[in-house]
């Protein structure tokens, strides 16, 4: 058996491995360095012929009992925990993130496909309705219903620059796509192609060890727009998962609703997460405050899509404590290595407009680094009118860069929340006597955030039932969907229904005897089967 830690460059397509013309390099993130070995970049043949394995495995794969997928997602779990030491190190040269961050992101990659395990063996994802035929019913009779959800098909999923591994070829995406019942086509991202075809292989062996067909999965690397625009487009994919920038999901949403049949894009793109300080939590603990603030916007390098680049500071004189100990915290700040040259220089410009806005002052910046593509942490102060005045300051800024507004009235804050674009979270920092300013903009909140956070941080994602790592535009491009937790599986999913076909027919799920014992509403009742 082949070395599972040999990282050859290739393409892979279902079973193969295509190799014939190398043509694109890894770079090492903190050096430049181009990393060996010379990868191939799939092509429209590639394209076409994994969207054809994957429209091939669909019929069996989707319909596999819930159990039987549940433990080809534990195979793979299996899988990516052998290669150890071996992805951490390939992970680390190629995107510059410490080796504590990228082992924190391989367990919560595994954990998040033993948790879709769980809830594939479970059922409910099923959402299995029975309403019995009602013979008698006058004037009309009713006639016999049965709903189950069912896999969208083929789906498309980008890797994301910024999580090589959670977000990445086995990650949330394809962990949902696969639990729903779904083949899925990987368009590997171009930062960490070795990475990525380390997973792609634990991936393809976990395929073939538990006999699934093998159009089920495929892993194409590559460096050109042609490529994701090509899977996006082919017909036999039904739906698109991408994390990235708001251009890439723009464009990608773009050439999905062209297609003579549109497809859903789920894409995560861009979200500055608003943090919302009160100004009893800023006299009490402001300075505790202002430190844990710059510690969570500097957490590797400010390179997640949670990061808190907004903080609305609430009062008169209430909030210097907060604003000295951030800026006194930011100065020391060392600088930090960012994933690639292209995401460093759209960070120094996105600081640069910032630093040079009329409107805005530099509080306080960070230290300069000697290395490649380091990041100088920035921290930028303006007042509510200037924010709400001029578009250009609730950019997100990619990197270690925050702006703090400040605001007199709970007025100005629920008229500069009305303004503001679609967010990922919301934070909320305050103390009891703050408690009726908080209720009051609650409501403005909501309407503009997928998750709101009291007294804590929003880095950090728990992957569990209840989190939604979702929004309203441009955070998402699905304002219904989450891309993290048990209802992430639903972008994959349709409802079915079956009128009057009798038991034989119907799908095991949906009969009578329930098989795999699935909970189910059954004539209004939810019903749990043990
Ligand atoms: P990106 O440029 O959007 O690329 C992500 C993926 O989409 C890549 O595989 C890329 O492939 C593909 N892609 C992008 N535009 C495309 C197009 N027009 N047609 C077809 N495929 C396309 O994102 P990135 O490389 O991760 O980082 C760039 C910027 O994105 C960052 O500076 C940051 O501002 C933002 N970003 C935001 C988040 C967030 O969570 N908010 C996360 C990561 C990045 P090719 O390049 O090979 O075509």
């Amino acid at each position: 058996m082949s070395d599972p830690s040999v990282i050859t460059g290739a393409v892979l397509v279902g079973a193969e491995d295509r190799l014939e013309r190398a043509n694109f390099v890894a770079r090492n993130a903190a050096t430049g360095e181009p990393l060996p070995p010379v990868f191939q970049e799939a092509e429209l043949q590639d394209v076409e012929d994994a969207c054809r394995l994957a429209a091939a495995a669909f019929a069996e794969f989707s319909e596999l009992a819930p159990a039987i997928r549940a433990t080809f997602l534990e195979q793979v779990v299996a899988e990516i925990a052998v290669l150890g030491n071996a992805l951490i190190e390939r992970a680390m040269a190629e995107s510059g993130l410490p080796r504590a961050r990228l082992e924190g992101e391989r367990g919560r990659t595994l954990g998040q496909l033993q948790f879709f395990a769980r809830l594939v063996r479970e059922g409910a994802w099923l959402d299995v309705a029975i309403d019995h035929a009602l013979p008698e019913r006058a004037p009309v009779p009713r006639p016999d219903l049965r709903r189950r959800s069912v896999a969208i098909g083929p789906v498309a999923v980008f890797g994301a620059s910024n999580f090589p591994l959670a977000f990445s070829v086995a990650g949330g995406a394809t962990a949902a796509a696969l639990a729903a019942g779904c083949p899925v086509v990987v368009k590997g991202h171009p930062l960490h192609p070795g990475t990525g075809e380390l997973v792609a292989r634990a991936l393809r062996s976990a395929v073939q060890k538990c006999g699934m067909p093998a159009g089920v999965f495929s892993y194409l690397p590559g460096a050109n727009h042609q490529l994701g625009g090509a899977l996006v487009s082919d017909p036999r994919i039904k739906a698109v998962g991408f994390t990235g920038s708001r251009a890439g999901g723009l464009a990608l949403a773009r050439l999905a609703s062209a297609r003579a049949e549109p497809i859903p894009v789920y894409a995560e793109m861009s979200s500055i997460n608003p943090v919302i300080l009160f100004p009893a939590a800023a006299r009490e603990r402001g300075a505790e405050l202002g430190r844990a603030y710059v510690a969570s916007l500097t957490l590797g390098a400010g390179q997640f899509c949670t990061n808190p680049g907004l903080v609305l500071a609430l009062g008169d004189s209430d909030p210097e404590g907060f604003i000295q100990a951030a800026a006194a915290a930011l100065r020391e700040c060392p600088a930090q290595q960012m994933l690639a040259t292209g995401i460093h220089s759209a960070f120094e410009r996105g600081v640069e407009s910032l630093a040079d806005h009329a409107a805005v002052q530099t509080l306080a910046r960070g230290r300069t680094g000697t290395g490649v593509n380091q990041a100088q942490a920035g921290l930028f102060v303006t007042d509510a009118a200037a924010f709400t005045g001029d578009r250009v300051l609730s950019n997100e800024v990619f990197g270690p860069a925050s702006l703090i507004v400040r605001a007199r009235t709970t007025d100005e804050i629920v008229h500069l929340l009305e303004q503001l674009e679609g967010q990922l979270t919301a934070t909320l920092l305050f103390d009891a006597a703050d408690e009726a300013a908080v209720a009051g903009l609650l409501p403005a909140l909501q309407r503009k955030v997928g998750r709101i956070l009291a007294n804590g941080w929003p880095t950090g994602v728990e992957v569990c039932h209840a989190m939604v790592h979702g929004g309203p535009f441009p955070a998402t491009s699905d304002v219904r969907a989450t891309s993290v937790g048990s209802l992430a599986i639903q972008r994959f999913l349709r409802p079915v229904c079956y009128q009057n076909l009798p038991d034989r027919l119907l799908p095991a799920v949906v009969r009578d005897g329930n098989p795999y014992h699935v909970p189910a509403r059954i004539d209004g009742v939810l019903t749990l089967f043990p």
